[in-house]
């Protein structure tokens, strides 16, 4: 059952099981897309552990790499060893192999949303979710990974987003990631309303956004590069302390201004294919909105990430950041 999850989530088939036992615990179908793993035992470093993917229905790399731990679970290759809560998060977006359906669900994690809608509909299930599973795990440390792929090349294939939250980041975090091969950090500078936020911001959970490479239909993954994030996520599945590695072996950004798109007549003004973390030099033009008019970068360079001049109108069509330290270890 474990390993044909994905399918069932795909081909929206009412699941015949909605639980039964997998080696070292059991685990319960909530809703659809939404799997609870539960260890008989958690062992003493065990994390209570939300892992997410497809919040983006085409962003099919982590939902395979999901798919690998479960069937590796189910095989009796890894012992549960922790409480985790995996979710795939845009099922209906996965089916059409798009970003979404009707809105981007990754900016609708608030308490407050008032938009209906399949997405905000989505969005409050998952919410709940998270709430549920957290509040059966009060003494455990929390963590979220929500895991993408970009829709573009990045000088940094593979990036954490660590979402701005008052919640610190433990430094074991940084040494984790490293470890995982993550190769850039970018800290956001404000609240942002991501799914990763949700669960840093209301519970507290050391939480990030991890974009593992370009995004790519089924099948034609490769999941090699991916490697040593999978051995970071079985050992969060078995409850294990993950190995790590020097965080000064990823370059470090934080967002320094959000380009926006105000009017129906925007445009960025660099190429559409210009990859993640391209440096823009003091006096490039990188914007023009008929209502803010132009963005001209300032006195610093500054690296654009995630560029989309076809966002809805209000939205962000650019992060733009600047190098930052690395973090030291407070010992
Ligand atoms: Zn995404």
């Amino acid at each position: 059952m474990l390993s044909e999850w994905i399918e069932l989530s795909l081909e929206s088939t009412a699941p015949t099981s909605r639980g039964g036992k997998l080696p070292g615990g059991t685990y319960t179908l909530h809703a659809a897309g939404v799997l609870e793993l539960t260890p008989t035992e958690c062992r003493s470093e065990a994390h209570a552990c939300v892992l997410s993917a497809g919040i983006h229905g085409n962003e099919t790399a982590p939902i395979e790499l999901l798919g690998e731990c479960l069937a590796r679970l189910e095989a009796g290759l890894l012992a549960l060893g922790a409480p985790v809560l995996m979710i795939l998060g845009n099922p209906e977006a996965m089916r059409r192999a798009e970003r979404y359906v009707n809105t981007n669900l990754n900016r609708l994690f608030r308490r407050d949303l008032d938009e209906s809608g399949m997405e905000p509909d989505r969005a409050r299930l998952l919410m709940r979710a998270v709430d549920d599973f957290f509040s059966r795990y009060p003494e455990h440390e929390r963590l979220h990974y929500d895991l993408h792929t970009a829709i573009r090349d990045s000088r940094y294939p593979r990036f954490a987003v660590e979402p701005f939250a008052e919640t610190a980041t433990r430094h074991e975090q940084w040494r984790w990631l490293a470890a995982a091969d993550i190769q850039a950090v970018l800290h956001q500078h404000q609240h942002s309303w991501t799914f990763s936020h949700y669960s840093k911001h209301h519970h507290q959970a050391q939480a990030f956004t991890l974009e593992l490479g370009r995004a790519l239909p089924f099948g034609h993954n490769d999941l090699a590069p991916l490697a040593p994030m999978a051995r970071l996520l079985e050992a969060l599945l078995e409850g294990r302390k993950p190995s790590g590695d020097t965080p000064e072996r990823m370059r470090f950004f934080r967002v320094a201004h959000e380009l926006m798109r105000h009017s129906e007549d925007f445009r960025l003004c660099f190429a559409d294919d210009t990859p993640n973390f391209t440096e823009f030099a003091p006096g490039t033009q990188l914007a023009e909105d008929a209502e803010a008019g132009s963005f001209v970068v300032e006195s610093e360079p500054l690296s654009v990430v995630f560029p989309n001049a076809a966002v809805e109108l209000g939205a962000r069509a650019a992060l733009l950041a600047r190098p930052a330290p690395a973090p030291t270890d407070p010992g």
